[in-house]
């Protein structure tokens, strides 16, 4: 049977178009749909008026590994953007990731040994043997006063669960720096693509044919006869009509709003780590690629419960979502006409810089024998 297309790519975020630009270079005639109006998938930016606005969340690239770096590079030039948020708590303004400015502004301590004893100090008074839930865990690793400014509400905010009701293992560990060091990665490599992130995906999908408003399973089976292989980053409990049940996931909402001011707060990112107010972060986008304009679009982030049919954001990795993916995969390893791959597609949390490295392994071993 001839195909109109080698590849149907279904979606056009960033596994989708990496695997879209390397089957295309390879030689192969690719088609790529998307549901959204947009290329990007959730690392789309908007232009609003020479303002890149991070439509779903602020997204900062950042990577120890020289050859993702140089590879997203060919697509845009970055910038040398470091991720310096900031916590606001009841009002008062706290430095992150936890280091010594953190400190500093908790306790007025002045060198490493002093703030050292401090948290030891404070862990110790409520230290608990064989910690049962995240509130116990967080307090054996920061002690009492960090984790009630700085982790408790947004915690409960993010999962909309008391830290109380929610496992240890989500949090392993929590770095504490001895350093003044606002940089929150440790990453070699960190920056902001100088005009968005849109232009990457634009020229990757330079010369290929691409659909938007274009949902798979609304043609499925007209999509399944024009291409010889179809790769689906889409979500995996979608593609096989929920057999095994929906995996769950945590959701968000974005409200963008574009102010007639300069400069609202100074920062990229805020964090509100106290309980009350409604949103866990205020994004100005403005400073991520120092934007200049006489206004400024700032975006309130809310966590929101997940229900059938919003947005799905951060997947829930607990013991009975892991083990109704694990059905899915093993029947997804059957599919010889598909492959799959992303952030849905894979049920899981993924940073950019590891999608790419997934979708380029996928490269790798998809034209080995082909080219
Ligand atoms: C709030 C937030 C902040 C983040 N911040 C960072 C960060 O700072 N740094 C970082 O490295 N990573 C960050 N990430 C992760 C980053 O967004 C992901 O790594 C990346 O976007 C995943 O790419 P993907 O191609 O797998 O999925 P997506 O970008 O979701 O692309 C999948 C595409 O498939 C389309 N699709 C789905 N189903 C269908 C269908 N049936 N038919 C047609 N199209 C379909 C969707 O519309 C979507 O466009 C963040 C994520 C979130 C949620």
């Amino acid at each position: 049977m001839k195909f109109e297309y080698d590849y149907l790519v279904v979606g056009a975020g960033i596994f989708g178009s990496v695997f879209a630009y390397e089957a295309k270079k390879r030689g192969k005639k690719v088609l790529v749909i998307d549901k959204r109006d947009h290329i990007g998938g959730n690392m789309y930016t908007k232009n609003m008026d020479g303002i890149h606005v991070h439509y779903y969340g602020a997204h900062i690239f950042h990577t120890s590994n020289k050859e993702i770096w140089d590879y997203i590079n060919q697509f845009a030039e970055f910038n040398n953007y470091i991720n310096s948020p900031i916590a606001n708590y009841k009002g008062k303004l706290y430095n992150l990731p936890f280091n010594m400015n953190t400190f500093y502004q908790l306790w007025g301590t002045k060198t490493p040994k002093e703030a050292m004893d401090k948290i030891e100090e404070d862990r110790k008074n409520h230290f608990v043997e064989n910690p049962k839930n995240l509130e116990e865990q967080a307090i054996n690793l920061v002690g009492l006063e960090i984790y009630e400014k700085l982790i408790k509400g947004y915690t409960a905010k993010q999962w909309g669960k008391d830290p109380k009701d929610l496992p240890a293992f989500i949090i392993k560990r929590l770095p504490l720096r001895f350093t003044y060091n606002n940089n929150y990665f440790n990453d070699r490599y960190q920056g902001i693509p100088i005009g968005g992130y849109t232009q990457i995906f634009e020229k990757m999908l330079e010369g290929i044919e691409v659909r938007l408003n274009t949902d798979f399973f609304e043609n499925r089976e007209k999509f399944e006869h024009i291409a010889e292989k179809i790769l689906y980053t889409g979500a995996i409990d979608e593609f096989f009509n929920f057999e095994f049940g929906h995996l769950e996931y945590r959701s968000l909402a974005f409200d963008h709003q574009v102010l007639d001011v300069e400069n609202f707060q100074g920062n990229a990112v805020i964090n509100y780590t106290d309980l009350e107010t409604p949103y866990t972060r205020i994004i100005e986008h403005k400073h991520f690629d120092d934007a200049k304009s006489k206004h400024t679009v700032i975006t309130y982030e809310y966590p929101k419960k997940y229900e059938i049919g919003s947005e799905k954001y951060y997947p829930v990795n607990d013991d009975k979502n892991n083990e109704i993916y694990k059905r899915y995969k093993e029947k997804a390893a059957k599919e010889s006409k598909y492959l799959f791959g992303g952030r849905l597609a894979e049920y899981k949390y993924y940073d950019m810089h590891a999608v790419i490295i997934s979708a380029l392994a996928m490269v790798k071993n998809e034209f080995r024998d082909k080219e």
